[in-house]
């Protein structure tokens, strides 16, 4: 016997009795992002290695440990992308978007980090990723933000998340802050884990979001990098700060968020949940205004953020409100040959006049009381049944199956353009 497939460690299959919140997260986000302005693209899964590493940046999680990177058969190094970012910034530089152009654009679909799986932490997973390009800010920054707010809102799970708000400042000036945060740490050195350690010349800002609980007494006592921004970035974030108090939008400022990324600069935010354990981010994003300079398209500056799906799911899952998904209309029970053909062709005609109508018909055969189950199973509010009798008749008989009400005849002719009006009774019991 040959064993029977696995999938693969990390990756799910997301199964019809689970997709109802993600396609009501999904319409839901597609509807307000339209509103807002944005506009969906679509980039490739798979890019270039080097468009990762130059963008992510080599000392970072990512880009260290978790890229599924592979050779193609034509000898290039390819990786399956981690985040959308680098994809869409490459896809505006390399078919001429930029040119002082505004883009404000979001995606969506999987992406691929060689994690250790476990609760909200997967190898595929998947995100709403939402970019303004173009955009300086800081009117920008609390207009992303505003709109997640909104759809928390709208999907009821607003009391569960919060937000957390940072700057960067720019890397002129993060550099003067990086050399005090380098001999904080070297005077702690032997306090450090080893994945500090090897941060500290690379990238020591990165020190600061260790999930080490070792780490964290350590940690509290570096400096801040709030006092060393320069006064552009302060004014920004002052800005940011008083449109979103006049939105109503409750945050805390978290001098240690600094982001996994190597490339922001200034605003950074997290929506954060207590519900979820462990991976409490649900929503993390910031301001870019290097990197499309720094990826060879002409500097412009950019923000972002990306949504984790799964874990919104999970908070929907848990406390919001998911509309069940809508039962079929009619379910056709037929019996005998003539009368299986008949059926197929009378649903085609119900769905020519009545697009929108979700009618099934028994497939594949059975007997009376089989067909009736599948029927109740299926939600239907009528039965429509087609046997030899009915047909010799040129009928169909209508059984409204939600309530007690008699079976009735319509011919089969007038049932295209009787079918709404018979649903109609079945649904008010007349
Ligand atoms: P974390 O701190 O949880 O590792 P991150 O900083 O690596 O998150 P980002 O790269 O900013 O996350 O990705 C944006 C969002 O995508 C996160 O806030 C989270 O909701 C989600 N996310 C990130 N990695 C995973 C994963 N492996 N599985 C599921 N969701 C993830
Ligand atoms: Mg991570």
């Amino acid at each position: 016997m040959t064993a029977s497939p696995q999938p693969i460690r990390g990756m799910n299959d997301v199964l019809p009795e689970a997709i109802a919140p993600w396609q009501h997260l999904e319409a839901t986000a597609r509807e307000l992002l339209g509103a807002y302005g944005y506009e969906e693209i679509r980039v490739p899964v798979v890019e270039h290695t080097e468009l990762f590493e130059r963008s992510i940046g080599e000392h970072t999680d990512i880009v260290e440990k978790e890229m599924y990177t592979f050779t193609d058969l034509g000898g290039d190094s390819l990786t399956l992308r981690p985040e959308a970012t680098a994809g869409i910034v490459r896809a505006m530089i390399s078919n001429g978007l930029l040119r002082g152009a505004r883009h404000k654009l979001w995606c969506t679909g999987p992406m691929f980090r060689h994690e250790k799986p476990q609760k909200g932490r997967y190898r595929q997973f998947h995100q709403i990723d939402v970019e303004a390009i173009g955009f300086a800010g800081p009117d920008v920054d609390a207009e992303l933000i505003a709109l997640t707010a909104r759809l928390w809102r709208q999907l009821g799970i607003d009391h569960s998340v919060r937000l957390q708000l940072n700057s960067l400042g720019t890397p002129e000036a993060r550099r003067g802050y990086r050399e005090q945060l380098v001999s904080y740490f070297r005077a702690h050195e032997v306090r450090l884990d080893a994945d500090s350690r090897r941060r500290l010349e690379g990238n020591p800002l990165r020190i600061l979001d260790s999930k080490n609980p070792d780490m964290q007494s350590l940690v509290a006592g570096a400096p801040v990098l709030t006092d060393h921004l320069d006064a552009a970035s302060r004014v920004h974030f002052e800005r940011l700060r008083a449109t979103l108090d006049a939105f109503g939008v409750p945050y805390t400022v978290n001098p240690r968020l600094v982001r996994g990324l190597d490339y922001y600069s200034r605003t950074v935010f997290e929506w954060v949940t207590d519900a979820l354990g462990a991976q409490d981010a649900v929503c993390s994003g910031g301001r870019y205004d290097g990197l499309i300079g720094q990826l060879g398209g002409e500097p412009t500056p950019a923000i972002g953020f990306a949504m984790g799906v799964e874990r919104v799911v999970a908070l929907m899952a848990q406390l919001g409100e998911v509309p069940a998904p809508a039962p079929s209309d009619a379910y056709l029970v037929v019996q005998g040959e003539a009368a299986e053909r008949a059926a197929l062709v009378l649903a085609e005609r119900l769905r020519d006049a009545q697009p929108a109508l979700r009618v099934v018909v028994n497939l594949g055969g059975g007997n009376f009381k089989a067909q009736f189950r599948r029927a109740n199973r299926s939600g239907a509010t009528l039965a429509l049944i087609l046997g030899e009798a009915e047909l010799r008749r040129g009928a169909v008989a209508v059984k409204p199956l939600r309530r007690e009400a008699e079976q009735t005849d319509c011919p089969i002719d007038a049932l295209p353009h009787r079918i709404d009006a018979l649903l109609a009774a079945a649904r008010r019991g007349d």
